[in-house]
């Protein structure tokens, strides 16, 4: 199964995909987290993307659209995955199609997590994850079991995202709305669109997605 999650920044995607990643076996691919990883190791693509992530603007379609490429050919077709802030513009969408072909692989779902974006400030300020696995929390609306240890991997070094701050939020919540949001009806007409209530609880809205996954 492939599938992918859509929704402004802090919808609860990373969330979510984590999620089914644990209980279903299936990968989380982020193109978020990818270039991330770029940019820490300081590869020429990260080097290029730098920037543009900090001003909370898009990195261009090529270079997103050929790290999901190279990464998709590393996985055996059979391995279900999950994409996760990807794709994010109507080329972007038509370069998935093609890639998805060439992998023999095919869309099953997309899922929009719909969200109230005023709400969205408070859980992206708020947001912090685990250094060492990379599992989410959040100051008001996920604590690790014991403070200050993650509940996944026992680490207790947590890091937040530089872009992650109110001003910047701003400007991916622009592009999501200018760039993103019109391939939404690009699915909807193909049959592929489902969507779910983002704002209940995080258990709330894996149970809409399970039942969605689980729909025959
Ligand atoms: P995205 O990947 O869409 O940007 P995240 O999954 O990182 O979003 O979620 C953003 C923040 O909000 C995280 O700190 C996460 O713990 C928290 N969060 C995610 N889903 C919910 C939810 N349903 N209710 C409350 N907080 C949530
Ligand atoms: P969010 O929590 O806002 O959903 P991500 O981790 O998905 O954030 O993305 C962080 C940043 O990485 C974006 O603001 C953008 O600069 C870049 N980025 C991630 N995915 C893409 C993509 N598919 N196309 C262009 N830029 C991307
Ligand atoms: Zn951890």
């Amino acid at each position: 199964m492939n599938i992918i999650l859509l929704g402004p920044p802090g919808a609860g995607k990373g969330t979510q995909a984590g999620r089914l990643e644990a209980d279903r076996g299936m990968v989380q691919l982020s193109t978020g987290d990818m270039l991330r990883a770029a940019v820490k190791s300081g590869s020429p693509v990260g080097l290029k993307a730098k920037a543009v992530m900090d001003a909370g603007e898009l990195v261009s379609d090529e270079i997103v659209s050929g790290i999901i490429d190279e990464k998709l050919g590393t996985l055996a077709s059979r391995q279900g995955v999950i994409f996760d802030g990807y794709p994010r513009t109507a080329a972007q969408a038509e370069q998935l199609d093609a890639i998805l072909t060439k992998h023999g692989r095919s869309l099953d779902h997309v899922i929009e997590l719909e969200v109230n974006e005023d709400k969205l400030v408070v859980r992206i300020v708020g947001r912090y994850t685990c250094g060492q696995c990379g599992t989410g929390y959040h100051d008001s609306f996920k604590h690790p079991k014991v403070a200050g240890v993650c509940d996944v991997c026992g680490a207790t070094e947590f890091k937040r995202r530089p872009d992650d701050n109110e001003e910047t939020v701003r400007t991916r919540m622009a592009e999501y709305r200018a760039k993103t949001e019109p391939i939404i009806p690009i699915y909807a007409a193909r049959g592929l669109l489902a969507r779910v209530d983002g704002m209940g609880e995080i258990d709330a809205v894996t149970a809409a997605i399970e039942a969605i996954l689980d729909a025959v």
